[in-house]
């Protein structure tokens, strides 16, 4: 389907989320040009896009969500959005014991062949359906519902003489009444002018039908928009059905556009065989789109992602003894997340009194070193984080972290002293315990201390 490439990029963004170490800047970017484009090909009012962009980029860049609760949070809200844009809910259409449906819409939208795959359907779900060919313009046209009719196995009332549509109807009055469902076709028209407004009505009010369904082709893209609505107003339509969705890139464009227009989408077309249509299902659409299960199952995925990632870097370590720029970060992200080093600090017995003394400045200026240095991990290679020694040798690696990350070869020098500061204490005492990812606030505290008056910022 085209739609995949929709489906495809959202499913890359899902994945890059997932196995993301941070959550930087450049990744969210990345991710979100490549949903904008996807979107924007398959046809998206840029607004939307937009707005889903603005969305995104509040949880991405909001310091107060952290770790795998952010990439949660992105995932969901991904998801949630593209859901609505499509559709808030399915809109299934009632029928009762006996219904009268109403298919109108322009030239070659779709009509003759949805009502030959509608009345498969729904007899297929043990209607007794009727197919009436109204459409007296077009020469060919009962010849073709008369044909797909066939094909169909269905009951079908045409005249191939009678130019006039209600004299057609009232012809077959009687006889429709013996069914349960009466599928009407009708004329098309090139645009939507005061003759076809006219005869619909006209037709209408003979039939009273209980639903008046605009066919609308895919391929129209975001401009099914305009048309629902100039429908909307001229002849009050209950719903749409989008048909050929299957054959162009901006069937994201039509449906969303439907959904703009607040006019359901009860079906779509996707394919020219006579099965070839389903009901629109915003939540099983777009489930179908990413091929990875429903939101829970996404989450789930983002969980395993991390934490295998997280096993697999202590084992890894375990086994060749490492302490790498990425541990040191996480440790010192850890002792960030139970609440900036203010709060550390009051933990520690004896630092309460010190801590009132340290200026507000000074934590802040803590902080702002913690990004400088996240930002200087992102700019290393993976062999740079895994073995820090290799930087100390070249110290051209150095600045182009420096440069990479906006921070200075200063700054990535006491990044690596604190390193190998912190590597030391972590093997005297508690390498066992951090390898095993055990830490606890006792721990936490006995290296706070230990790191009084050595871990400089
Ligand atoms: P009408 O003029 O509105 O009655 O439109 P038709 O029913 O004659 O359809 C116009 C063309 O669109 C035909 O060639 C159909 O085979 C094709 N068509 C309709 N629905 C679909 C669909 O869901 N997928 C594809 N690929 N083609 C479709
Ligand atoms: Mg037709």
């Amino acid at each position: 389907m085209v739609m995949e490439r929709l489906g495809e990029s959202l499913k890359k963004g899902f994945t890059r989320i997932s196995n993301a170490i941070f959550l930087d800047k450049k990744l969210i970017e990345g991710i979100i040009k490549d949903i904008q484009r996807s979107l924007i090909e398959s046809d998206v009012n840029i607004e939307l896009v937009f707005n889903l962009t603005q969305k995104i980029k509040k949880i991405a860049y909001d310091e107060n969500i952290k770790g795998i609760d952010k990439k949660e949070q992105l995932i969901k809200l991904i998801h949630d959005e593209i859901l609505f844009i499509l559709g808030k809910e399915t809109k299934n259409l009632k029928l009762d014991k006996k219904n009268k449906i109403i298919l109108i819409g322009l030239y070659g939208s779709g009509k003759t062949t949805t009502i030959s795959k509608l009345g498969f359907y729904y007899a297929k779900r043990g209607k007794k359906v009727a197919l009436l060919g109204l459409d007296t313009d077009r020469p060919a046209a009962m010849d073709q519902l008369e044909q797909m009719a066939k094909k169909a196995n269905l009951a079908y009332f045409i005249d191939k003489k009678e130019k006039d549509p209600i004299k057609i109807y009232e012809n077959y009055k009687k006889e429709l009444e013996k069914y349960d469902l009466v599928l009407i076709d009708t004329a098309g028209r090139d645009g939507l002018n005061k003759d076809l407004i006219n005869q619909i009505e006209k037709i209408d009010k003979k039939i009273k039908a209980d639903y008046r369904i605009l066919v609308l082709p895919a391929d129209i893209g975001q401009s099914a928009k305009n048309q629902t609505t100039e429908f909307q107003k001229a002849l009050s339509i209950d719903g749409v059905i989008i048909t050929r969705m299957d054959g162009t890139s901006k069937a994201g464009g039509a449906l969303t556009a439907c959904n703009q227009a607040n006019c359901p989408v009860y079906f779509i077309g996707v394919g020219e065989q006579i099965h070839e249509i389903e009901i629109f299902d915003p939540l099983s659409y777009i489930n179908r789109l990413l091929g990875m299960g429903d939101l829970s199952s996404l989450l789930e995925k983002v969980k395993s992602a991390t934490d295998e990632k997280q096993t697999k870097r202590i084992e890894e370590r375990l086994k060749q003894g490492k302490f790498t720029l990425l541990d040191l970060y996480s440790q010192l992200e850890q002792m960030n997340s139970l609440g900036s080093m203010d709060k550390i600090m009051s933990m520690v017995p004896g630092f309460s009194q010190v801590k009132n003394k340290i200026p507000k400045s000074e934590l802040e200026k803590q902080e702002k070193k913690m990004k400088q240095w996240k930002s200087a991990i992102n700019s290393m290679t993976e062999e740079e984080v895994e073995n820090p020694d290799v930087l100390e040798k070249q110290t051209s690696r150095i600045s182009r972290i420096a440069k990479g990350s906006g921070t200075t070869t200063t700054e990535i020098r006491s990044l690596l002293k604190q390193y190998k500061l912190l590597k030391e204490m972590m093997y005297s005492s508690n390498a066992e315990k951090i390898s095993s990812g055990e830490i606890d606030k006792k721990t936490m505290q006995k290296i706070a201390k230990q790191m009084k008056g050595k871990i400089k910022f």
